[in-house]
């Protein structure tokens, strides 16, 4: 590529090429997955035949994969070639019933680190980076989705995978790390081992970028990450189903995610009457993968709630954008019939500088009645021992949780570092009520 903005030709397409390329992708993924059990037998039962699927108009036609049919398709069934034609499996681990499985041929894991190294060449990483990736390496995929990527674009990697705090600090320090890749929750937690340890990123450190992502988080833990460990942070999204990481991911502009329309059809639905939804209004993502070999999924629902940010990108990518995730379907809380979403009490929470980014919703009975209590840790900054201002605080952050969710909260502040921390996606909801 002449133009240095760009790590693939596609980024630079205008909207009418990449619909052309969006049409010959499905056609030929379509035609494809008709070497699928699971898909064949779709069709025929929805009285569809491949070449009823012409235009991307035709798109609606086919039905919807869901997370259940992954499910009651374990482990193989989906796929789209023999077996002997894979060379890998990612699962994630569902909290009831079947994992799923998702298969890769060589030329889908290619790809896939394509995709993020496009993700990364973005954001100014360049092959004298040097790029820490903090996850683990497993089934989850920010391991070795990201590690391949940065692989691609040439940097030294740092495979440091999860945990072990002190020596990622370390690690910082000797190899002069310049990009970190860590989920929110855990950015957090580096930057409060650096405080315990004495280290000054901007001063004792060379990093420059972050990645974050793999779980919700609001506008502003993004900047308190980026004040906290003297960074830029940029929001990355993905999905094993999809392949991992490099489905969807901010430009220099951070305002909302490109999602690389050369690899995925993207659709927004009402997620109860599963018709489209205008562009700017939020709904359940649903994507099409037409650029994979193994396992192709048609109009897969995400359960991921978000919408497309109208408008052009200053960027000059014409990959829609996607704003931040508002949340999972199935994450939603609803308390005393009222549907609450985590992030929304995040966004309150995030709003008050005394405050650090840990918190913890607990949802419990008491008396047979069903109430929520936040807690959440207070800046290492705030002096503990005002008791009087800390009674205000509490009662301040309630009123407005109060306005946002509808419902009146016991909110606890807690000492910075003193709620329990996951080496993985960060827990923030606990729910102990009594099922009747
Ligand atoms: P997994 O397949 O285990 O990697 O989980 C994928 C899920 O993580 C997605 O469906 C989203 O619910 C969530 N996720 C991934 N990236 C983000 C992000 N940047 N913001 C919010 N949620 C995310
Ligand atoms: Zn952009």
């Amino acid at each position: 590529m002449t133009d240095e903005r760009f790590f693939n030709a596609e980024e630079a397409y205008s909207r009418s090429e990449l619909e052309a390329l969006q049409q010959e992708r499905l056609r030929a993924t379509v035609k494809h997955c008709m070497n699928s059990p699971f898909y064949r037998e779709r069709f025929r039962s929805a009285g569809l035949s491949q070449d009823d699927i012409r235009s991307l108009d035709d798109l609606h036609k086919i039905p919807f994969t869901t997370k259940q049919d992954l499910r009651d398709t374990y482990p193989f069934g989906i796929a789209s070639v023999p077996l002997g034609d894979c060379t890998r499996l990612h699962s994630s681990s569902g909290t009831t019933g079947n994992p799923t499985v998702i298969l890769h041929t060589a030329r889908d894991l290619d790809q896939w680190a394509n995709a993020v190294a496009r993700c990364l060449w973005m954001v100014g990483c360049r092959p004298d980076d040097v790029f820490q990736n903090t996850s683990g390496y497993g089934m989850f995929t920010g391991g070795l989705g990201f590690q391949y990527g940065a692989e691609k674009l040439g940097m030294l990697t740092v495979p440091a995978a999860a945990g072990n705090t002190l020596r990622q600090l370390k690690f910082f320090k000797d190899f002069r790390t310049t990009v970190v890749h860590a989920i929110p929750s855990y950015a957090a937690r580096l930057y409060e081992v650096m405080c315990q340890q004495g280290i000054d990123p901007r001063r004792d450190l060379s990093l420059r970028t972050l990645v974050i992502g793999a779980e919700p988080h609001s506008e502003d833990t993004r900047r308190r990450i980026e004040d906290m460990l003297g960074v830029k942070a940029y929001n990355s999204f993905g999905m094993s189903e999809m392949m991992g990481p490099g489905v969807a991911f901010e430009c220099p502009g951070q305002n909302g995610m490109h999602i690389w329309e050369d690899y995925f059809i993207v659709e927004i639905v009402d997620p109860v009457t599963l018709e489209p939804v205008p562009d700017g209004e939020v709904g359940e993502l649903v994507l099409t993968t037409i650029n994979r070999e193994a396992m192709p999924l048609l109009r897969y629902r995400t359960r991921d709630l978000t919408r497309i940010l109208p408008g052009e990108c200053p960027c000059g990518r014409v990959h829609r954008r996607l704003d931040r995730m508002k949340g999972r379907s199935d994450d939603m809380i609803i308390l005393k019939g009222v549907n609450i979403f985590p992030i929304q009490i995040e966004q309150v929470l995030m709003q008050f500088s005394e405050l650090a980014t840990d918190y913890l919703i607990t949802l419990q009975t008491l008396d047979d009645n069903d109430g929520m209590t936040v807690e959440v840790e207070i800046s290492e900054k705030v002096l503990t021992d005002d008791y009087s201002a800390l009674q205000k605080l509490e009662k301040e952050i309630t009123r407005c949780l109060r306005d946002e969710i509808l419902i009146t909260p016991k909110v606890r502040l807690v000492p910075f570092g003193s709620i329990p921390k996951s080496e993985g996606k960060a827990v923030r909801v606990k729910d102990l009520r009594k099922q009747y």
